[in-house]
């Protein structure tokens, strides 16, 4: 335990919450399949960030996580990697509609951005992804959605409209993303997010990331999030 302190505060993690599974050093800590580790070394990443070595064990084990850092940290790659083995792990994965992963970002650039950084570790296990949001065609959305997906990257408003189309049904979704929820808030989006929030079953597993927890932040955490791990890295928070 003394051990896990001072790896942790080499890190410059902290972390809240009980039984917090301890970080971990390398990608093979995780136990991911040779077909994920080899796209993990195909994108040159080496070692986990600090973000990942503690969320990636965390998240892996089915638990709620709120992840507090800065921009640049490696965030992304700490939901979507165990996002990639939550769904293999589905079985009969073709059978049924609707995505299993829903990711919200603020943006259509931080959208896209999520979806080039998905597309590099899904493509090789077969899981379709789809990115909706603003300044695109809505049919064409909605033809891309029709066809099927396991995972979809929207902003929230996109999303909700995508919904009221019928374009999607998320009876599938139990892994959802909220990813930069500061900015989501400071652009207004908090009653989108509540309503796709509200429609995704609550046994999903549920994640949070964000630069600062504002207390709006802070309190549809505590409303949506199952007994959350928190890790904080750096000064931030
Ligand atoms: P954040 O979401 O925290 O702002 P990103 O997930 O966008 O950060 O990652 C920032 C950059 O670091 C990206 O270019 C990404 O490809 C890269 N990156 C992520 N994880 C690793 C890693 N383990 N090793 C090397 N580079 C990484
Ligand atoms: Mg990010």
């Amino acid at each position: 335990e003394q051990d896990v302190a001072e790896y942790r505060k080499s890190l410059a993690i902290r972390v809240s919450g009980f039984d917090v599974p301890r970080p971990i050093k390398t990608f093979n800590d995780s136990g991911f399949s040779t077909q994920l580790m080899h796209a993990i070394s195909k994108q040159g990443y080496e070692k986990p960030t600090s973000i990942q070595c503690q969320a990636l064990p965390i998240v892996l084990s089915g638990r709620d996580i709120i992840g507090i850092a800065k921009t640049g940290s490696g965030k992304t790659a700490s939901f979507v990697l165990p996002m990639i083995v939550h769904i293999m792990d589905q079985p009969e994965l073709q059978k049924e509609e609707g995505p299993i992963g829903v990711i919200c970002a603020p943006t259509r650039e931080l959208a896209h951005q999520i979806y080039l950084e998905t597309k590099k570790f899904a493509k090789s296990h077969g899981i379709r992804v789809s990115a909706v949001y603003g300044g695109m065609s809505k049919l064409d959305q909605f033809k891309e959605l029709k066809a099927g997906c396991e995972i979809v990257i929207a902003t929230p408003g996109r999303l909700i409209d995508m919904l009221k189309m019928k374009a999607l049904t998320m009876l599938r979704a139990t892994y959802l993303v909220l990813d930069e929820a500061d900015r989501m808030f400071d652009l207004g989006f908090e009653p989108q997010i509540r309503s796709i929030v509200g429609q995704i079953r609550p046994d999903r597993q549920t994640l949070l990331f964000s630069a600062t927890m504002p207390r709006k932040v802070e309190k549809l955490a505590r409303e949506i999030l199952t007994d959350p791990v928190r890790v904080t890295v750096g000064e931030v928070g």
